[in-house]
């Protein structure tokens, strides 16, 4: 049901993204992880775009307007179908990115790696990248992994990989880089695919050896095309730091450091996403390593897709409604269609919104 009524839906909002601007919003629902998201009343899609959530019985319900919604148990591939134009950008010369944002146990890291580490957003667009460089012997692929723990940036992939690098920016040509950090040549598929488990082995190694969990950091996959000694386009892939509010009153001396440096980071990312949206002049990329880093995605030339992620449970509710929130305001949807704009798009849009079908989570099947 979800496939049939969004098929057009999606074509059409395909266009509008086209139109409007290079930013794109989505949310993703994981599946219960006890089979339970049925009996979650408060939470209901709306259509393909909307969800609706009640904080109380009798309280009056929110409701959230994406991109696009990534219901329980929908395969990665309708994830995959989405991404691909930002991922195909990357020919064109683009730097673009792909942002999973939620908390802890919401599905982030099942999206950029797959439950195997190797079936995520990142193998999709190596898969897509050779597709390409498979047949033109002059383009070169590479891949950097990066992690930022309390604003220190640490390469997963070099032979020292607890040194701390610094975050240096080219001047004249705008980019933005950890200096010394490895953009390790992917040989093959396979051999991109060992690359990856070796940082993300790193990932988890390290996390042990600095006594924290690894969702209290930042990963950052970069791959980039090369062709000849030109650098061609650039795809970031951030799988952050859990989004959960920590209360400061729980947590005490470096607990507390590492929420403060997380906050901090991810309202700094809000803060770019608004200043991009509102077409300010200055945008605060320098505010956060995160967000300086991925400057040269999140610019008007680059292409970016921010995922945030849900869980269905109910007793995680409030989480649910912060996340929304951070989704919606990055969003912040200031082209609405109105009747006195005739274009012929948005009579279509209006006309689609018309017959838009209900349905929720339990009668999706
Ligand atoms: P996060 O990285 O946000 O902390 P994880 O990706 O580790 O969350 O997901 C938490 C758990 O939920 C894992 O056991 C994962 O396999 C499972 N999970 C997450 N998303 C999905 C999904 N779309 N389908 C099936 N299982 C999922
Ligand atoms: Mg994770």
């Amino acid at each position: 049901q979800w496939m049939k009524c969004s098929q057009e839906n999606r074509q059409l909002r395909r266009y509008i993204q086209e139109w409007k601007g290079n930013l794109r919003v989505v949310a993703r629902i994981r599946p219960s992880l006890f089979g339970n998201e049925c009996n979650n009343t408060a939470l209901r899609f709306i259509g393909d775009d909307m969800i609706t959530c009640h904080q109380s019985l009798d309280s009056s319900a929110m409701s959230f307007t994406f991109d696009q919604i990534f219901p329980p148990h929908l395969p990665q591939d309708f994830l995959y179908e989405e991404l691909q134009p930002i991922v195909s950008s990357i020919f064109d010369g683009f730097h673009s990115c792909i942002v999973a944002y939620g908390p802890t146990g919401s599905g982030k890291t099942f999206t950029v790696f797959g439950p195997d580490g190797k079936s995520g957003v990142v193998e999709f667009a190596i898969r897509m990248l050779f597709a390409v460089t498979d047949n033109d012997p002059s383009l070169v692929a590479t891949i950097s992994m990066l992690e930022i723990y309390n604003e220190t940036v640490r390469d997963l992939l070099s032979e020292d990989p607890m040194a701390s690098l610094e975050v240096r920016e080219d001047t004249t040509t705008g980019d933005v880089f950890a200096k010394g950090a490895v953009g390790m040549e992917m040989a093959s598929y396979s051999d991109a695919l060992r690359i990856i488990q070796s940082g993300l082995d790193f990932r988890s190694t390290s996390a042990t050896l600095l006594n924290i969990s690894s969702s209290r950091s930042h990963l950052l996959c970069i791959l980039k095309i090369r062709g000849g000694n030109e650098h061609i386009g650039s795809l970031y892939i951030a799988d952050l730091a859990g989004s959960e509010r920590v209360t400061h009153s729980h947590v005490q001396g470096e607990r507390l450091d590492e929420t403060k440096h997380i906050n901090r980071s991810l309202s700094c990312l809000a803060d770019v996403f608004s200043a991009l949206r509102n077409q300010q002049a200055h945008i605060p990329y320098r505010n956060s390593r995160l967000t300086f880093l991925l400057r040269p995605a999140l610019s008007k030339a680059g292409k970016a897709m921010l995922i945030v992620h849900v869980s269905p449970e109910e007793h995680e509710l409030s989480e649910t409604i912060q996340t929304l929130r951070f989704g919606q305001r990055a969003r912040d949807i200031e082209l609405r269609p109105t009747k006195s704009q005739g274009n012929s798009l948005f009579g279509q849009l209006e006309r689609l919104s018309l017959k838009r079908q209900y349905f929720s989570i339990d009668s999706s099947s």
